[in-house]
């Protein structure tokens, strides 16, 4: 029986869940997608949104059912353009399969198709953050899979495991469950060592940690592996979200896991901390927003950074770069992604919000520093 409070995932502890399906989980050894299992998968989802969690989904499968309608060689595999034509065909089957299953369940899902790049840059960044963060609050599941007909080999991701931890970053998931063939990390290859040991939870992934993972997909069928399940879960747990690796080889696997299936946890590094320390931590600053007295109090409330308190800007900076937030004495009292570049902070600064749209002659953004993406230092 599990012994961690967090095993399962309960919705009292984790409000914004990321499940990541893998695609042997998906796509049969015949290319086809396991419906009956989805389907209980999607029964769990439906009881957690009702419980009140919050729930994304990354879906693997693109590529291996793709593969099997074009009849292509290595699971659509051998080549990056195979892969691409795979990716194409199978994910909208794939989609169809998701929206059609939710829907059974009276839940509108979406679709996102992001590359590396979506995540990396910090302008896309914050586009994927925000269209994620209106997706979940209108209560549908956002279900996403890597864009891997257009991504090249240096932009692709290449695994969904890390898709996932990211995913869960921008969200500001609390937690991201991996479900894959193996159900946990193992001190050695299960498969082939009798006396391996799972590993409940993880608190720091040190040296021991990471060697024991060895490499590659058992399934042959996805790109992961307990390596890439690794790295996800150092990207997870820095950004302040927990990960867990678990079954999806029995059917109802979140139910299954709540009741005392096993699973291992790698805990986030210290809570929602650890999201705001990585952006505390951030050396290069692009600029700085010189506040009033006002602006000082309610961010030190906790609110949002809004144009009107901005008295004056420094800087050259784009969308999505870290600026300082200083106080009238110059203290800086904060740190945060911007979320317009120099030209327009200046024009909208100390200016009201309702004046911004036809001051940019743009739609405008809430605010100018979010209070989700600002650390107090
Ligand atoms: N994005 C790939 C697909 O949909 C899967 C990547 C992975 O195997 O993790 O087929």
């Amino acid at each position: 029986m599990a012994t961690n409070a967090l095993s399962g995932f309960p919705p009292a502890l984790v409000r914004r869940l990321v499940i990541k399906i893998g695609s042997a989980l998906l796509v049969d050894p015949a290319g086809e997608v396991r419906v009956d299992w989805l389907r209980t998968l999607v029964a769990d989802v439906a009881e957690r949104k009702t419980a009140g969690q919050q729930v994304i989904i990354v879906s693997s499968g693109a590529i291996a059912l793709g593969a099997r309608r074009l009849k292509l060689p290595k699971g659509g595999r051998g080549s990056l353009e195979d892969a691409q034509a795979a990716a194409a065909t199978g994910q909208i089957a794939l989609s169809q399969c998701w929206a059609s299953l939710l829907a059974e369940k009276g839940i509108t899902a979406a679709q996102m198709l992001v590359t590396l790049d979506d995540l990396e840059n910090r302008r896309r960044y914050l586009n994927a953050s925000a269209t994620l963060e209106r997706l979940v609050a209108l209560n549908v599941v956002p279900v996403i899979n890597e864009n891997d007909s257009v991504a090249t080999t240096e932009i692709r991701f290449g695994d969904n495991d890390r898709l996932a931890a990211r995913i869960g970053q921008a969200a500001r998931a609390d937690a991201v469950a991996l479900l894959s063939d193996v159900d946990g990390l193992y001190t050695a290859n299960p498969h082939v060592d009798a006396s391996a040991m799972l590993i409940e939870t993880i608190e720091t992934i040190d040296a021991r940690i990471a060697a024991m993972a060895d490499g590659g997909s058992a399934s042959g069928m996805g790109s992961g592996g307990m390596v890439s399940k690794i790295q996800a879960a150092r990207i997870a747990t820095g950004a302040g979200a927990h990960l867990a690796i678990i079954s999806g080889k029995v059917d109802s696997p979140l139910a299954h896991w709540a009741n005392g299936g096993k699973g291992s946890i790698f805990l986030a590094a210290q809570g929602k901390g650890a999201r705001k320390g990585w952006l505390a931590g951030r050396l290069t600053t692009r600029g700085r927003l010189i506040v009033d007295a006002g602006a000082e109090k309610a961010l030190g409330k906790g609110n949002s950074l809004l144009p009107a308190g901005v008295a004056s800007v420094e800087g050259l900076f784009d969308r999505g770069d870290v600026v300082d937030i200083v106080a009238q004495d110059g203290r800086v009292i904060a740190r945060g992604l911007i979320e317009y570049d120099s030209a327009a902070a200046v024009k909208i600064a100390g200016r009201r919000s309702e004046e911004i749209a036809a001051l940019l002659g743009e739609m405008p953004r809430s605010v100018l520093v979010h209070r989700d993406h600002m650390a107090m230092v």
